[in-house]
């Protein structure tokens, strides 16, 4: 399914399905050399709550650009590093890089950060959030990880362990991509997460007359609601869609609608331009972009 993109397990096929095994090893040996020689950097895509429709955070998603390859994309990179023990190195660099820019932005305005169910099964990982948090000094409550189902396939004692000991640091927990995969109702009863993220295969044609992923997207946030977690709509790509996802309760969209994963830098100008830096209530977004 075009959807199994999905992490741990499901990437292993995908990844060796779409890169030979030879050209699989160069892309190995490739990603030792890109966090050597500073070759990724971490884009950031807005997230702009419904209501007051301003940006109130940015995902962080990392990018790599490859020396002759160009740009490889993070779903054909990271079920590799995945495989080969190298997203832990890759993971912690995203976290510190990401939790360092955030420090220059508005002290409201959260970051997002993609985490590894490998990451996640690594009792280090509290260790890492700790020092990422204390070097770029931004609050816990900023900082919003992201995981998906993938950690439920690790050992429960340990996985709930994890989601206390993050919590613990008063940091965030979104579960991402919510809707492809497993979707057990019980992983929501079982972990302390903020928001949920429903996944952009879902938003893809909600808007069409008939189609039953608006049904779908409104049970999900009914639950959510219920539940007292917040809801991300992703991959928003048109106008259209913005009216209806705020109206079946979505309280956060994100999407190329509002933005694209752009650089540090245009961020850093995405913020000033947006309603000027000084406002308490936040940071309003262009649609034209
Ligand atoms: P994700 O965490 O679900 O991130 C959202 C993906 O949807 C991003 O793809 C983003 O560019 C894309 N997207 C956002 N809005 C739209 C839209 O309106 N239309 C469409 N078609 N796409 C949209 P990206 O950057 O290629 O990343 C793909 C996946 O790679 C991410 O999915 C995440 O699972 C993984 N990833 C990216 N960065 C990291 C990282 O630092 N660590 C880990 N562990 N995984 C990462
Ligand atoms: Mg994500
Ligand atoms: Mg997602
Ligand atoms: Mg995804």
């Amino acid at each position: 399914a075009a959807k199994a993109d999905g992490r741990g397990v499901h990437r292993f096929f995908r990844s060796e399905l779409l890169v030979g095994a030879r050209s699989r090893k160069q892309l190995e040996d490739d990603l030792r050399t890109a966090l050597a020689q500073d070759q990724f950097h971490v884009a950031y895509q807005p997230v702009v709550s419904t209501k007051s429709e301003r940006i109130v955070g940015y995902e962080a998603l990392l990018r790599w650009d490859h020396p002759t390859r160009g740009a490889v994309s993070p779903a054909e990179f990271i079920p590799v590093a995945e495989e080969c023990g190298l997203i832990e190195a890759i993971g912690e660099w995203v976290l510190r890089t990401a939790c360092m820019e955030a420090a220059g932005w508005p002290h409201d305005v959260r970051v997002a950060v993609n985490v590894s169910p490998i990451q996640f099964a690594n009792p280090a990982l509290p260790t890492v959030v700790t020092s990422a948090l204390a070097k770029s000094g931004i609050r816990p409550a900023r900082l919003e990880l992201e995981i998906t189902e993938g950690v439920f396939l690790n050992d429960n004692a340990s996985s709930e362990h994890m989601f206390k000991m993050l919590k613990g640091l008063g940091v965030r927990l979104a579960l991402d991509d919510f809707g492809t995969g497993y979707s057990s109702l019980g992983y929501l009863k079982k972990a302390p997460f903020d928001k949920i993220k429903i996944d952009q295969s879902f938003v893809k044609g909600a808007a069409i007359a008939g189609n039953r992923n608006a049904a779908i997207i409104k049970a999900i946030v009914t639950l959510a609601d219920t539940l007292g977690m917040e809801t991300t709509a992703e991959g928003v790509e048109v106008q259209d869609e913005i009216a209806l996802i705020r109206d079946l309760g979505c309280s956060h969209i994100q999407g190329y609608v509002y933005g694209k994963p752009a650089r540090a830098a245009e961020v850093l100008r995405q913020l000033a331009a947006a309603d000027g830096m000084a406002t308490a209530s936040g940071y309003r977004v262009s649609r034209s972009q």
